[in-house]
């Protein structure tokens, strides 16, 4: 469970010009239709066939070779069937605004290219509580393990001590795969945390930190927050993870363009000071953002993880992780998080068609947040125009409603950054902080929601690659995590 990150560990990292063939550049070109028609048609899931050459990989040089398997999870944290839809249709609008609703049939939503589409069940093994937390689902993919809410990586036994269980991070990691974990969260936070730590409460991210740094043997993390790998942002020690971290051999980035100059693992990358990676909507907006997107993050990770895990592979987990905060806060700007999510899994989508050896994808949620609907309160309809007219969050946008000084001011604030012209009424109930803005956006654009916290319905879940087909139907999360295990073994 300590083992270290080493620069000799993977074998066949010398063969890289004879191997992958799909590198960083091509999976940053984005997702099409055709390559997503072609990947059904290509993709077997015949657990037969699960060791043939994949008919795409005719004219490479090492024919006959079975190539390296590669596990990609990827969670979108609250991702419900509304978030997924809400993005679905934001998506076909922006494409062409004069045809939709009708266009939305003939515009690629990714999640669609998979082979296997169903739903997980998401209840925790909790005293208390049946709507699980972050932690509490976290572990259930990870370990295969119901727990209660809070516990990362482990489970309560009978005389209340915590016991910790292994993750398919750790099995693929102790099998010689690469293993890495992206977010748009902090790197600390429950989901990755999940993966490679383990400690009885999810707050302890100080000890997460030091557990990622000193036992976990993650090859890339990459994700938001450096303030708990230093000795600055550390409460509890003076502990200089950062430092640690060099002198086992990580290569260090904090910026989205040192991460593109990253050529090897291991490696870390902490693009935040203290929280998570700005929303999407701001960080395209903001010139001055050295943030890296999501898409970025995770093509780097494959680049660098498909070197280190040469012909054995890699097992990735890859977070969009404020779907669930936008949700938390009911901030329409969750569509905007769905794009970005949708841009990812196609994506990995077209590498796991185009990649050397076998790519299994699988798409979930640890839960949905907020209970959002489309559409609220009784009109039939909801205002796609508005939500498209939005050029930042209400979380940057607040704030300079609270600095204004004037009515005219903060008119001016939400008509630039948010696209809608107050009434006067309005005006006043934002000036005098009655009514929050994500209320005003809401109330325009007709999205509803039921709770700032998590609900208990089942999240869909696809999966593309061999055995996919496990994944039509409803499951539990937990064989998720079994799935995830029979594919490194290469079942
Ligand atoms: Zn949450």
């Amino acid at each position: 469970m300590s083992e270290r990150p080493s620069t000799e560990r993977a074998s066949g990292t010398d063969d890289n010009e004879d191997g992958p063939n799909t590198t960083r550049r091509t999976f940053l070109k984005g997702s099409s239709a055709a390559a997503g028609m072609a990947a059904l048609g290509l993709q077997g899931t015949d657990p037969a066939n699960a060791n043939d050459t994949d008919d795409a990989d005719e004219d490479d040089d090492d024919e006959g070779d079975d190539g390296p398997t590669n596990v990609i999870l990827f969670v979108g944290d609250g991702q419900g069937r509304a978030q997924l839809d809400l993005g679905r249709y934001l998506k076909a609008y922006r494409k062409n605004s004069e045809k939709f609703p009708l266009n939305t049939a003939d515009v690629t939503y990714n999640v669609d290219r998979h082979d296997a589409h169903g739903s997980a069940m998401t209840y925790p093994d909790d005293p208390e509580e049946f709507v699980a937390d972050s932690a509490a689902t976290a572990t259930a993919l990870s370990t295969g393990h119901k727990t209660y809410n809070g516990a990362i990586a482990g489970v309560k036994n009978d005389a209340g001590e915590f016991v910790p269980k292994k993750t398919v991070l750790e099995q693929a990691r102790d099998m010689g795969y690469a293993v890495g974990l992206v977010t748009t969260a902090r790197m600390t936070h429950a989901t990755p945390a999940s993966f490679a730590s383990h400690v009885p409460s999810r707050d302890e991210e100080e000890k997460i930190a030091k557990q990622y740094v000193r036992d976990s043997g993650v090859d890339v993390l990459f994700g938001g927050a450096r303030s708990y790998f230093l000795p600055d942002g550390r409460e509890n020690d003076s502990a200089n993870l950062v430092a640690e971290a060099k002198r086992n051999g990580y290569n260090y980035v904090t910026t989205a363009s040192e991460l593109d100059s990253l050529d090897s693992a291991p490696a870390l990358g902490l693009f935040s000071e203290s929280d998570h990676l700005s929303y999407t909507l701001d960080r395209q907006d903001d010139d001055d953002s050295t943030q890296p997107g999501l898409g970025a993050m995770t093509g780097t990770a494959i680049e660098l993880l498909e070197a280190r895990g040469g012909r054995k592979g890699f097992f990735l987990m890859v977070e969009s992780g404020r779907i669930d905060h936008a949700s938390h806060s009911n901030y329409p700007v969750v569509a905007h998080e769905q794009l970005e999510a949708d841009d990812v899994i196609g994506r990995l989508l077209d590498y796991a068609e185009n990649s050397h050896g076998e790519t299994s994808v699988i798409t979930t949620a640890d839960h949905e947040t907020g209970g959002l609907s489309l559409a609220t309160g009784g009109p039939y309809d909801v205002n796609f125009d508005v939500l498209d007219g939005m050029n930042a969050s209400t979380a940057t946008v607040v704030p300079k409603i609270e600095e204004a000084e004037s009515r005219e001011e903060v008119a001016s604030i939400m008509a630039e950054q948010m696209g809608v012209e107050l009434l006067d009424t309005e005006l006043d109930e934002l000036r005098a902080y009655d009514t929050p803005v994500a209320e005003i956006l809401n109330e325009r654009i007709r999205l509803g929601w039921t709770s700032t916290g998590h609900t208990a319905e089942n999240v869909p879940t696809f999966a593309t690659g061999p055995n996919a087909e496990f994944f039509d139907g409803t499951v539990d999360n937990t064989d998720i995590a079994d799935a995830i295990r029979k594919r490194l073994n290469g079942d």
